[in-house]
């Protein structure tokens, strides 16, 4: 018994995927893979190649990119916080800013750089003892996760939740704008046509309005105990 399992986390926007996640992973010792992380990566470097400048852009201005593409992750004990790797580069922080966060889901509605990142992800999700956190994890990348994890919360709680965060990074934007770039993302992710955002039907669902996160990890750890008796595993 205690063999290590493949979980997966999807969810809205804000909805406190990553923080669960990193929760979890340090509690079990599994590794952590934030793939949302992994598209703003690619939209950070779009910003940097100013390819949104152009009117004209479009996938083909990403092949180039998407030919050299090398992504790590790794624990900084310091901040308590997993960190992406682009091509051997410490992104973590250029990807949380507003322009990435406005941009990124112009980026993961391309087929192509979707198909490219689910290769990716389908390799990091082959090892067992792995979170892996996203939007279309549990039903697309990673069907047969032992364990499928499904957040959401109102709006107007996630919202703050990130103004809240902001607010501590000394980043000035207004609660309205936030709300606003949720919605925007919510409602893209919901309606694209390639793996859209989608609760897995076999998942357990967390509304975490009102829960901590201690209360979070009692009760996934009671689930992930359950699923270990009934599967011996
Ligand atoms: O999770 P996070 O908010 O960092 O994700 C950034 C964006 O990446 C989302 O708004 C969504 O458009 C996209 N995404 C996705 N599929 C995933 C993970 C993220 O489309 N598996």
């Amino acid at each position: 018994m205690n063999q290590k399992m493949i979980i997966t986390i999807d969810g809205y926007s804000s909805s406190g995927k990553s923080t669960f996640a990193q929760a979890l992973s340090k509690k079990l010792a599994y590794s952590h893979i934030d793939t949302g992380a992994m598209y703003r990566s690619i939209t950070l470097l779009a910003i940097r190649k100013k390819i949104f400048n152009s009117d004209l852009w479009n996938v083909k201005n990403f092949i180039p990119i998407l030919n050299h593409l090398n992504f790590q992750f790794k624990w900084n004990k310091k901040l308590n916080q997993t960190e992406i790797f682009l091509n051997q580069e410490n992104v973590q922080s250029e990807i949380t800013s507003i322009e990435v966060t406005d941009k990124v889901s112009l980026i993961a509605r391309i087929p192509e750089i979707r198909e490219k990142l689910a290769v990716i992800q389908k390799k990091f999700g082959n090892r067992k003892g792995v979170i892996m956190e996203g939007r279309d994890i549990g039903h697309r990348i990673l069907p047969h996760s032992e364990l499928k994890i499904f957040m959401k919360g109102p709006i107007d709680v996630r919202a703050y939740r990130r103004y809240e965060d902001f607010q501590k990074k000394g980043k000035k934007v207004s609660y309205e704008e936030i709300r606003r770039n949720i919605f925007h993302r919510d409602m893209m992710d919901i309606s694209r046509k390639i793996s859209p955002l989608q609760k897995p039907i076999d998942s357990v669902e967390i509304d975490n309005t009102f829960l901590n996160i201690e209360k979070q990890l009692d009760l996934v750890l009671q689930v992930i105990d359950k699923i270990r008796k009934k599967n011996k595993i």
